[in-house]
């Protein structure tokens, strides 16, 4: 009984660190050193690279070590029919909730339009805009989307979120399924995307989309780069319909140095880091979900293969 971790960034020794450090008994290894693939029961991912979860016969679980699956789904070689679990976390869910906040707040009082302005020496008061005069509107009310909305409350603004589902969340005004879509767009002044990335939600972020939202409004996705048609985002920039956008994440990462938003004014980007799974905090769900595995128990977190999330 072994975990394998199968990443291609730099934090695979991080993880298998953050996982001894609990439990020094188990087997933990590198997807990149020499191991028994047989032994192999859990299989712990981010980003894996296509085909690399199909070496492992005995394979049980997929565990995603990031609170989206999209990208387990997008490998085709993948194993079928296995369960599929993501992370959730309040300390995740709550720096992607202060990330939304910087960069509302960025906008509403013109600190990305200053920024501009220093960097070419201008001098130039701009008005600014008060956060109670605003309605967020959230496309997506699960564990990231929830705290969000619950925190802007907190803070005074007016908020409203999007969901397949009602949702009951305290001072939210909650829209459902695609007959409350448009309701909901019309009174959002800022559009926060927190979806998962599923057919469904693929390119949703679009020209037809935006102009539902009121001139001027913005938008912050901090979902997947698949949700958001890049020319649409441009084109409503530049006709003035949308005011800026706030992006963390693209359909490419990095985001080639060729590519119009780096040098669009409107837009905000940070490098798709707005909240990223603490591995502290995250490594109990992920030896409670192996234990539950070995033990036949219900596992946390449990991805619905139908829904994509
Ligand atoms: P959840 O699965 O908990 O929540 C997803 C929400 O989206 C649910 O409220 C769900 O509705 C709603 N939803 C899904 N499909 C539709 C649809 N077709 N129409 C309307 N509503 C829909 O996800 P999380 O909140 O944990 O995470 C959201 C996403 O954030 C992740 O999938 C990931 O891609 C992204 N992310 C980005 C990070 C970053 O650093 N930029 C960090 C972490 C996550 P219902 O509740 O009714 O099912």
């Amino acid at each position: 009984m072994a975990i394998v971790i199968i990443r291609q960034d730099d934090k695979i020794e991080l993880w298998k660190k953050a996982l001894l450090a609990q439990r020094p008994e188990l087997e933990v290894y590198s997807y990149l050193e020499d191991h028994p693939k047989e032994k192999i029961k859990m299989a712990l991912v981010w980003k894996h690279p296509k085909g690399a979860l199909a070496h492992y016969p005995n394979l049980e679980l997929i565990a995603s070590s990031g609170a989206g699956v999209d990208f387990i789904f997008e490998d085709g070689a993948a194993p079928k029919n296995l369960p599929i679990t993501r992370v959730v976390d309040d300390m995740l869910a709550k720096d992607m909730s202060e990330h939304v906040l910087a960069v509302i707040l960025s906008h509403l009082k013109n600190l990305d339009q200053y920024k501009i302005n220093q960097i070419k020496g201008i001098w130039q008061p701009i008005q600014y805009r008060r956060i109670s005069d605003f309605r967020v509107g959230i496309l997506g009310l699960g564990a990231l989307g929830r705290e969000l909305a619950t925190d802007l409350v907190k803070y005074g603004f007016k908020v409203q979120g999007w969901a397949s589902s009602k949702k009951d969340i305290a001072g939210v005004d909650c829209f459902v399924g695609d007959n409350g879509l448009i309701d909901f767009l019309k009174t959002t002044q800022i559009a926060v995307c927190l979806l998962p990335l599923t057919q469904e939600t693929t390119g949703i972020l679009n020209k037809e989309l935006f102009l539902k939202l009121p001139k001027g409004a913005f938008v912050i996705n901090v979902a997947r780069g698949g949700h958001l048609v890049d020319e649409d985002l441009i084109e409503m920039l530049d006709t003035g319909h949308l005011s800026g956008a706030g992006l963390d994440v693209y359909h490419e990462e990095p985001l080639p140095k060729e590519h119009p938003f780096w040098k669009h004014e409107k837009i905000q980007m940070t490098p798709h880091y707005a909240s990223v799974s603490d591995t502290g905090s995250v490594v109990p769900q992920i030896l409670e979900n192996y234990d539950r595995l070995l033990t036949k128990r219900d596992l946390l977190n449990e991805v619905v293969m139908e829904k994509g999330y």
